[in-house]
């Protein structure tokens, strides 16, 4: 799953106004974002494998650390304690960890069985929705959609930026997100970890949105 993530990212603010976007997508993506660096040092492992469901041309064979239940508890407990020492606002680092965690509970339902459940063991796990195009393209922009207009309802644009810096980042997720579908399976491992790094970017972006908008 990608654009989901985000989904939920602008969702959160619904549920905690006070953390940025910036940090909520920080949360909702950041194993994807620790993901590329685990690959670029060599801890983690993909191949590409055209088919290997009808979404994604990627076979995820080896991410015990970023994307197991027991990495990803840790992952989320660490962002929401670090995020409580800076802000001292717990209901905000209760929501970032579990915007941790559900990165894995959607990637749960979209991903074939490749999801390790127990670090060094071979029981992996996934629903498999990425067999389905339609279906994907359902839940996901259904969930996208959906965080989106609760972010809609829940702030409002101080100035131009805060509207067209928003509208910006709507449309070149969907951009990124159809490309990734609908494009050609990447030449090599390389070039996914140095585009995944890139998403570090959109969290900054986030942080510039949430800059130039209010609370209704
Ligand atoms: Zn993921």
């Amino acid at each position: 799953m990608f654009i989901g993530h985000f989904g939920t990212a602008f969702a959160a603010k619904k549920i905690d106004s006070r953390p940025s976007l910036g940090t909520l997508m920080l949360a909702a993506q950041f194993i994807d974002l620790l993901w590329p660096v685990l690959l670029l040092l060599g801890i983690e492992k993909v191949a590409i494998d055209p088919g290997n469901t009808t979404v994604t041309p990627l076979d995820f064979y080896h991410y015990p650390i970023s994307h197991s239940p027991l990495g990803v508890l840790g992952w989320g407990v660490l962002l929401g304690f670090v995020y409580y020492l800076v802000r001292k606002n717990w209901k905000g680092s209760l929501l970032l960890a579990a915007l941790v965690l559900s990165h894995w509970v959607l990637d749960l339902v979209t991903h074939r069985p490749d999801l390790p459940l127990i670090p060094g063991m071979e029981v992996k796990v996934g629903f498999g929705l990425w067999n389905s195009l339609i279906g994907t393209l359902l839940v996901e922009l259904a969930v996208f959609i959906g965080g989106v207009y609760l972010y809609m309802k829940m702030t409002r644009a101080k100035n131009g930026k805060g509207k067209y810096a928003t509208w910006g980042l709507i449309l070149f997720l969907v951009l990124v997100y159809s490309s990734n579908i609908f494009g050609a399976a990447p030449p090599s491992v390389e070039p996914i970890a140095y585009v995944g790094m890139l998403q570090w970017l959109l969290v900054l972006w986030g942080y510039w949105i949430d800059g130039n908008r209010e609370v209704r």
